[in-house]
């Protein structure tokens, strides 16, 4: 490895890169409100203070807070390419410019097909660090995208948890509140809530009384409503 380093007529930046140890994979995961945004931007702002170049992609499908930003629940934000798929970065930014990135973060990894060939070539073949950030598993516990793939080719794995909005303890999964089906379905806390065991087992349940509540709500006065839900 190190003679293609000494070689000055090989020593290409393709070659430099991939001989690089700074090139990383990282991911963070967790149940929704649990700061994994947030803690993707402390190691992308970490990494500028660091004097590396950095770029941020988000996916196209989320567009609950701004278009060309990644923003937290709480309201910090970071300039980000919002991308159909990932495969289109290198084209969409140029490859001159990507070819001075060293680092790439990657939020709401989950909604990206092409995560496993792109962190493999962006690692692998072109040195850089991708920091990516995603949900391990969707509201019925299941995989979700290719998120969990990229731990075999990860150099960390964190997992963040959130707290239970029902009790307060540590929430490990998400929750969602509506009727809808269909595993892609982008909401904030008007759709989802972070849940511990307890409270996702009995979930459904939960979610049912809500529902039941709110529905007996919007047909009788809301002061007698309140009786019956103390009742209750
Ligand atoms: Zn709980």
């Amino acid at each position: 490895m190190s003679s293609l380093q000494s070689s000055p007529l090989s020593a290409s930046s393709d070659a430099d890169k991939r001989d690089n140890p700074m090139s990383e994979i990282h991911v963070i995961v967790g149940p929704m409100f649990a700061g994994k945004t947030t803690a993707l931007l402390r190691r992308i702002n970490s990494e500028c203070s660091n004097g590396r170049n950095v770029a941020m992609i988000k996916s196209s499908k989320d567009t609950r807070y701004a278009v060309d930003s990644v923003v937290t629940h709480d309201g910090i934000k970071f300039p980000c390419w919002a991308l159909p798929n990932l495969l289109s970065f290198k084209e969409t930014l140029g490859a001159e410019a990507y070819e001075k990135l060293d680092v790439i973060g990657i939020d709401e990894a989950q909604f990206f097909d092409d995560l496993y060939d792109f962190c493999c070539n962006a690692a692998d073949c072109n040195g850089k660090t991708v920091i990516l950030a995603g949900l391990d598993g969707d509201y019925m516990r299941r995989s979700f995208g290719s998120v969990l793939d990229i731990i075999p080719l990860a150099d960390t794995v964190t997992k963040l948890t959130a707290r239970c909005e029902l009790c307060r303890k540590q929430a490990f999964f998400t929750l969602r509140k509506t009727d809808e089906t269909k595993t892609e379905l982008i909401g904030g806390a008007d759709v989802y809530m972070p849940v511990c065991r307890q409270h996702y087992v009995n979930g459904q349940s939960v979610v049912e009384v809500t529902r039941t509540v709110l529905k007996s709500c919007s047909n009788v006065q809301t002061d007698s409503c309140l009786e019956e839900v103390a009742v209750v």
